[in-house]
């Protein structure tokens, strides 16, 4: 059988490409399957370049095929930040509730019309003895000025979602999963598996 590893410890997102890669007959690893998995340092200066540097270090050290992902909130009053500095945007210790603070803290004087953002995410498939692929997806909103919603992660409650008229944190897992940066970057990754596992 075909195997992939998906390069994350985060069983939500492992379970969105076991679902993705149902139909191709292909076993499914995670960063759980693998012993002493190293933790990849992000020192790139794109989420492009992080995605391809997680998914080449785990690909190099296994000689499979492995996807990784990255992403993270731009806004661009604040000069595309957080962006890939998402996650420990308010320090090492990744706290969503602190990076939020911040974030409404930087854009307290930014009036509605100039608080447009977008979340977004890059796959990388890194595939033994070929050049890695990359593919993006986004999601279009504003930074609103108070919290909402409390479902999701991260920044979800202060991101509002053009399309969905909400902010993400007040949509249900479905609906996120439908309009998401990660859903769009996942379905550009489709053309790219089909013609993977038509060679491999
Ligand atoms: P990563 O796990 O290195 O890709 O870091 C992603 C960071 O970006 C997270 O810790 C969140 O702060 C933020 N982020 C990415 N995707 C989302 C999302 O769907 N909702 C809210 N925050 C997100």
């Amino acid at each position: 059988m075909k195997k992939i590893i998906i390069a994350t410890k985060n069983k939500g997102k492992a379970a969105e490409f076991k679902t993705l890669f149902s139909e191709y007959g292909v076993e499914v690893l995670t960063l759980l399957d693998i012993e002493n998995a190293p933790d990849i340092e992000e020192t790139g200066n794109s989420f492009e370049e992080n995605a391809a540097l997680k998914a080449e270090g785990i690909s190099n050290l296994t000689d499979t095929i492995v996807i990784a992902d990255d992403s993270g909130l731009i806004v661009d009053e604040l000069d595309g930040m957080p962006g890939i500095y998402s996650a420990r945007y308010a320090g090492l210790e990744k706290n969503d509730e602190d990076n939020i603070n911040k974030l409404l803290f930087e854009m307290r004087e930014v009036p509605e019309n100039k608080r447009t953002a977008r979340f977004y995410c890059s796959l990388a498939v890194a595939i033994p003895g070929e050049k890695t692929i990359v593919v993006s997806g986004k999601c279009e909103g504003f930074i609103l000025k108070e919290r909402r919603g409390h479902n999701g992660f991260g920044y979800d409650p202060v991101f509002f979602v053009t399309v969905s008229g909400k902010s993400m944190a007040e949509l249900s897992n479905e609906e996120k999963n439908r309009i998401s940066h990660r859903a769009e970057a996942l379905q550009n990754l489709v053309p790219v598996l089909k013609e993977l596992f038509k060679r491999r």
